[in-house]
């Protein structure tokens, strides 16, 4: 489909003028057809899928728009499948880095958000804790070290939340980052 493409003039506002080759490569939030969040990706894909008829627009970029010789398509903020997409469960990879970002950088234990991060086995390996985003938080050195080869109760802590495997809304939330208002009432931060 990449065709269609070759053939696109360069992105222009509604005075003709160029807003850059960059704005076919913004993110776009892709909703299921039950309009949960599902993934992001870039203006040009979801155009394609709106040409293909796979999905519409649900929240565009006023005043922008994508022409063709043959097509003028708004530049999309947020598409909507037309069909439903079963999720697959196990996407995001189960990484010491991805542990610290589904925290927000941010210690499970006495909230502090700043300095070195480590991870720590709430239930500590053993007691038979296992490595999986159940049981592995985010902790500052300074609690890591209070902790030790102990539960939180036995070192009298308290895990802030508990921890979960990342859903695709904290996915986009954390991961992606909110890159446009409009996806916030989708990814229900309203
Ligand atoms: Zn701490």
């Amino acid at each position: 489909m990449s065709a269609i493409f070759l053939k696109l003039n360069k992105t222009k506002d509604v005075n003709g003028l160029d807003t850059g080759p960059g704005m076919l490569n913004r993110n776009v939030l892709v909703l299921n057809q039950n309009y949960e969040p599902l993934s992001v990706c870039t203006v040009k894909r979801a155009v394609i899928l709106i040409y293909l008829g796979k999905a519409e627009i649900i929240e565009k970029h006023d005043g922008y728009m994508i022409r063709s010789v043959s097509l003028a398509i708004p530049v999309p903020s947020v598409v909507r499948l037309g069909f439903y997409i079963q999720v697959p469960s196990k996407r995001i990879l189960l990484t010491r880095k991805n542990i610290i970002k589904r925290d927000g950088g941010r210690c499970q234990y006495c909230g502090e958000n700043h300095g070195a991060m480590t991870v720590d086995h709430v239930v500590p390996r053993i007691y038979g804790g296992k490595d999986n985003w159940e049981n592995l938080v985010c902790a500052c050195i300074k609690c890591n070290n209070i902790k030790g080869n102990r539960t939180p109760e036995q070192a009298g802590l308290r895990l802030l939340r508990r921890p979960k495997r990342p859903t695709h809304i904290t996915f986009i939330q954390q991961f992606v980052g909110i890159s446009d208002h409009r996806w916030r009432q989708y990814l229900f931060l309203d």
